[in-house]
């Protein structure tokens, strides 16, 4: 039995009013076609079930794929919320820590243009940051002469290196110069291609400044703004080197200003800074600008001429200069002559190193002073000879010490009204194999100079110690020895104690010892003499203030120092008692210093006369040739043993 036919061609079929049975048993065409219908119709239902069925599954696939999108973006959408939060959070956190820092942050391009400057700039230095996007760094005129920092950094750029703490000089409007100190780094992408630099900027223009300051103080004088002695000592160096390459020889003048020191000590210090800026100025003014002039310190100036030629020449720029410091000078409204002393060395000729030259100059200076002031004198051979033997006396000196050609001579010091013996003064002696008794006027200062004088103060001092034992030993009353102190021996710092054992050593009593000492040595560091002169005055060592009226001459000053006694110099005795103005001096120190409860010794006691105007001006002591002479110690010896 055939398949019923296609149910939509059965309803086809009825809709037409043909009946449907027995259809397939009609014999004509019919049949087939209906056949050949319900096949297309089936074939075509077949086709649209697997079309639906299809779409079905499309469908489905697209809703599930949809759902895990869904879920991914869900998730991306959160993890960019918690980037976009936490970027937030370290912007806010980098912008308020550049806030509070006084540093900025910079970026530039491939081409070094700022792409970004951060506006703590603008509070540093006073710089917008808008007017440098876009643009490159400009140093300030003058940065490329700045030795070879600018030329450096450039090419640690061009390197693509990373810097760090360049700074340079950076113009801001309305501010000046401001000094930037920037550190940065290269940028590269990931292909390693170069996109610019990023970096910190900070402004240092305060602490640069003050830096420039104190190096300017350590090279210039700050009163007279005058390189000072360290910027000269190494411009002579080069001046040196310069010389030794070109075979020109220089001069190195030495200035000194003729009687400062009672300038300033009678005007005050005020008058004494003036005085020394108006007199920079006029020697700054005078020579060319190519020759340094420079303060060594006090009123020493100190020129450095090259290319001088002449010795001619060289002598009319002194001239010069003597001639601009002798302008009259107006000081707290009083119009002034101050005049100079030059003295000058040459380079190579008298001295190849800054030590020897600026020495020499200052000889020739000193030979300018003793010979009149307001001159200029050159180092000489005569100069060179008197450093010669000074030399040759040292050594010989040193020899002397140590070969025992040293010898104290004494001189007694007697009572003015009864002739009794009250002391002694020990003087030194040389006694030289060839040239006799040195006396000490001719080595003293020299071992002075030359800081020999402490090793001969000590053997003064042992000599003396013991002399007084040996005389006691002998059967002698001694009275008290008076020795000498110098400058250089009071200021060395173990004298008190080499004393101390000394007389320990020789058995002898700290109140058989008088030091004597000028007042120059005391004045000149008061404090210091003060607290010396109290140890040896506890101690019981008597103190003498000697050649007095040829220094301070100020009794009041004496009552800072525990004196025992005071020594009138032989120069105002020497006109007793024809001077009147001598008589009244003496007088007048007699008076004073017994106010002040001191003992007056007359020195250079020389006739009868002296003696009697002493005796009645009330002078206690007197000492000098009318009543002894220095004399050894045996001759002494005798003398104390017949008293
Ligand atoms: P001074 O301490 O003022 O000593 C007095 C000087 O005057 C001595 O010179 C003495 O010989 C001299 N004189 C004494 N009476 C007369 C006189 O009637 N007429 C003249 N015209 N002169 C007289 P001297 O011995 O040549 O000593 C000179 C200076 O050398 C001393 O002056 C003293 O400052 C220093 N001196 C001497 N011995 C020493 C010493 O051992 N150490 C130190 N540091 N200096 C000493
Ligand atoms: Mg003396
Ligand atoms: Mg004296």
């Amino acid at each position: 039995m055939a398949e019923p036919l296609h149910p939509l061609l059965q309803r086809q079929l009825r809709r037409a009013g043909l009946g449907v049975d027995g259809l397939a048993d009609r014999p004509d065409g019919w049949s087939a076609l209906l056949q050949h219908v319900h096949r297309a119709y089936a074939e075509h239902d077949q086709e649209r079930y697997l079309l639906e069925r299809s779409q079905d599954l499309a469908s489905e696939e697209t809703a599930r794929l949809y759902a895990a999108l869904r879920v991914e973006r869900d998730q991306l959408e959160g993890r960019v919320l918690d980037r976009t939060t936490a970027l937030q959070l370290s912007e806010a956190r980098l912008s308020s820590l550049l806030s509070l820092s006084a540093d900025w942050v910079w970026e530039q391009d491939a081409s070094l243009l700022f792409t970004y400057v951060s506006d703590g700039i603008r509070q540093a230095s006073g710089i917008d940051p808008a007017t440098l996007i876009g643009q490159r760094r400009q140093p300030a005129e003058g940065n490329a002469d700045e030795g070879p920092g600018w030329a450096e950094f450039q090419a640690c750029i061009e390197a693509r290196r990373a810097f760090r703490d360049f700074t340079y000089r950076h113009p801001a409007p309305g501010e000046g110069l401001r000094y930037i100190c920037i550190s940065g780094e290269p940028v590269f992408t990931e292909a390693g291609e170069f996109t610019g630099y990023r970096g910190v900027g900070r402004d240092v223009t305060q602490a640069t400044l003050a830096e420039q300051m104190v190096q300017e103080l350590a090279r210039f004088d700050s009163l007279t703004g005058l390189p000072n002695r360290n910027m000269f000592l190494g411009e002579l160096d080069r001046a040196m080197a310069r010389s030794r390459r070109h075979g020109d020889p220089f001069a190195v003048c030495f200035i000194d200003l003729d009687r400062f020191k009672t300038i300033n000590d009678t005007l005050g210090h005020a008058a004494g800074d003036l005085l020394l800026k108006t007199m920079a100025e006029r020697l700054r003014l005078t020579v060319r600008g190519s020759d340094m002039v420079a303060r060594l310190g006090g009123d020493e100036f100190v020129t450095l001429l090259e290319h001088c030629g002449e010795m001619a020449d060289l002598t009319q720029v002194a001239e010069k200069v003597l001639l601009a410091m002798a302008e009259p000078i107006s000081v707290q409204g009083c119009s002034f002559l101050v005049t100079g002393s030059v003295g000058i060395a040459l380079y190579p000729r008298d001295g190849d190193d800054a030590a020897m030259l600026l020495k020499h100059a200052d000889a020739a200076m000193y030979l300018a002073k003793e010979r009149g002031k307001n001159n200029v004198q050159f180092y000489t051979a005569e100069l060179a000879q008197q450093a010669a033997q000074a030399f040759e006396i040292e050594s010989a000196l040193r020899l002397a010490l140590a070969r025992g050609e040293l010898v104290l001579h004494y001189q007694p010091r007697v009572n003015v009204q009864s002739g009794t013996l009250q002391g002694m003064e020990a003087l030194l002696r040389w006694a030289h194999p060839t040239r006799g008794m040195v006396p000490p006027g001719d080595f003293i200062p020299l071992a002075e100079e030359r800081g020999l004088i402490v090793a001969i103060g000590r053997w003064v001092m042992n000599e003396a110690c013991r002399q007084i034992r040996a005389w006691r030993a002998e059967g002698c009353a001694v009275p008290r020895v008076a020795i000498n102190l110098s400058a250089r021996q009071f200021a060395d710092t173990s004298l008190n104690k080499d004393l101390r054992e000394t007389l320990r050593r020789h058995e002898v009593q700290p109140q058989d010892i008088e030091v004597e000492l000028t007042e120059s040595v005391l004045m000149a560091e008061p404090e210091h003499a003060n607290e010396v002169l109290r140890h040896l005055s506890a101690m019981g060592v008597h103190i003498a203030i000697d050649d007095f009226g040829t220094g301070y001459s100020s009794l009041s000053y004496l009552k800072r120092f525990p004196a025992d006694t005071v020594k009138i110099d032989r120069t105002f005795i020497q006109g007793l008692p024809g001077d009147a103005d001598d008589t009244a001096i003496t007088q007048a120190v007699i008076a004073m210093a017994h106010s002040l409860g001191l003992n007056v010794v007359a020195e250079g006691v020389e006739t009868a006369a002296q003696l009697q105007a002493l005796q009645a001006l009330g002078c206690n002591e007197a000492q000098g040739f009318l009543i002894g002479r220095p004399m050894s110690a045996a001759a002494i010896g005798l003398r104390l043993q017949a008293g």
